[in-house]
C-alpha cells in the first residue's frame, strides 16, 4: 500500500482501535488517528484490517478522512479485509470435523478469502492422508506442531503480505502455533488461562500484528459459528466454492443440477466412480440442505 496518496493525503491499514483513537500503520509508522464525526452520521466504523485515508497532523497524529472499499468484512470479532484464513484441525482432542473444514473452507472462498487446511498435533500421529484429502479437493494444506515447531516456517511463508487470522475448535493449538512462531505476542493457551483460573477469549476485540511482512490477527477467538452467522452462503453459490467441483460444473444432465439427488449429475457419478471424496460430497449435502432449510423457514416467517 502506498502510504501518500496523490492528492497528499496518507493511505494506511488499521490496527487497533481502542476508544475512539485509530491506530493506522502507513510506511512503516503507526499514527494515533481521531474519525472525522461523518462516520458516526452514516453508521460507518472504522474496523481493524480496513485500509484508510488519512490527514496527518503538525504533531504526528492523524484524522482518518475514508474507509477504502472493503474486500470482505467479518462482524465478531470484527475484522476487514482478510486475505487468508487458516483452518485449524488437529490429531485428536478435539479430531478434525470434515464438514466444519468444509463449511469453513466454502465461506473463505465465498468472501474472497483463501483458506489454508492445518492439521496440527502431528507429533501426536500420522496425519498425512488428511493432507492429500484436502490437496486433492485443491486447498493448501500444511502438517504442524505447536510443540516441536513442524510446519511453522511453511505457515510463515504464507503469512508474508497477507492479513491472515485463525480459526478452528477450541484446544486444536491456535495459540500453540502462534506461540511457538511469535512469542513476542504473549497468547494464553489452554493451561495457562487454566492456571489464571480465568475464561478464555474474554475480549472480543481483535488486534493486527506485523508479523513477516504481514499481518495476523492477535486472537485466536474466531469461533466458526461467528464466520458462519456474519458470512453466510447461499445455496446457487455453494457448488462454485467447492474447488474439486470444478472439473464437473457444466456436465450435469440438468442445467439446473444441485448435485445432491439428481440422475446423470457428473459430481455424484464421479463419487460412484470413486474419484471424488465422499466425505467432500457429504458436507456439500449437508450445507446445501442446512442453507435451504433457513430461506424456506425465512419465507414461512416472513
Ligand atoms: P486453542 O484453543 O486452539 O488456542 O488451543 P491451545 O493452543 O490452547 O492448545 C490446546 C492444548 O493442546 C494445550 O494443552 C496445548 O499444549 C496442546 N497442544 C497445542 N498444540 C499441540 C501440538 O502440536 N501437539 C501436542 N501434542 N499438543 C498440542
Ligand atoms: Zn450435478
Amino acid at each position: 500500500l502506498q502510504a501518500v496518496n496523490k492528492v497528499g493525503y496518507m493511505n494506511g491499514i488499521l490496527l487497533k482501535a481502542i476508544a475512539g483513537f485509530y491506530y493506522v500503520e502507513a510506511g512503516g509508522h503507526i499514527y494515533e488517528c481521531k474519525a472525522r464525526g461523518i462516520f458516526r452520521k452514516n453508521h460507518e466504523t472504522p474496523t481493524v484490517g480496513d485500509r484508510l485515508e488519512f490527514d496527518e497532523l503538525e504533531d504526528g497524529k492523524g484524522v482518518v478522512l475514508k474507509i477504502l472499499p472493503r474486500k470482505n468484512l467479518l462482524v465478531r470479532p470484527p475484522v476487514a479485509n482478510l486475505d487468508q484464513l487458516f483452518i485449524v484441525s488437529s490429531h485428536n482432542t478435539p479430531a478434525p470435523s470434515t464438514l466444519l473444514i468444509d463449511r469453513l473452507t466454502a465461506i473463505a472462498v465465498n468472501n474472497n478469502i483463501e483458506p489454508i487446511v492445518i492439521f496440527n498435533k502431528v507429533d501426536l500421529g500420522e496425519m498425512s492422508e488428511w493432507q492429500s484429502k484436502y490437496q486433492k479437493a485443491g486447498f493448501k494444506c500444511i502438517l504442524t506442531s505447536g510443540i516441536n515447531g513442524d510446519g511453522c516456517e511453511e505457515i510463515k511463508k504464507f503469512l508474508s503480505g497477507k492479513v491472515s487470522a485463525f480459526t478452528g475448535n477450541s484446544g486444536v493449538g491456535k495459540s500453540s502455533l502462534l506461540n511457538f512462531m511469535f512469542p513476542e505476542l504473549e497468547l494464553k493457551t489452554a493451561e495457562v488461562s487454566d492456571k489464571l483460573g480465568r475464561g478464555r477469549h474474554t475480549t472480543r476485540h481483535v488486534e493486527l500484528y506485523s508479523v513477516c511482512d504481514g499481518y495476523v490477527a492477535d486472537t485466536p477467538g474466531f469461533s466458526s459459528l461467528d464466520i458462519e452467522r456474519t458470512m453466510p452462503l447461499k445455496k446457487e453459490e455453494l457448488p462454485f466454492v467447492f474447488p474439486d467441483f470444478s472439473d464437473y460444473l457444466g456436465e450435469c444432465k440438468f442445467t439446473s443440477c444441485t448435485h445432491t439427488v439428481e440422475k446423470g449429475c457428473a459430481v455424484l457419478e464421479a463419487v460412484q466412480r470413486g474419484e471424488f471424496e465422499l466425505s467432500r460430497i457429504e458436507s456439500y449435502k449437508a450445507i446445501y440442505s442446512e442453507i435451504k432449510d433457513i430461506k424456506e423457514w425465512e419465507k414461512h416467517k416472513g
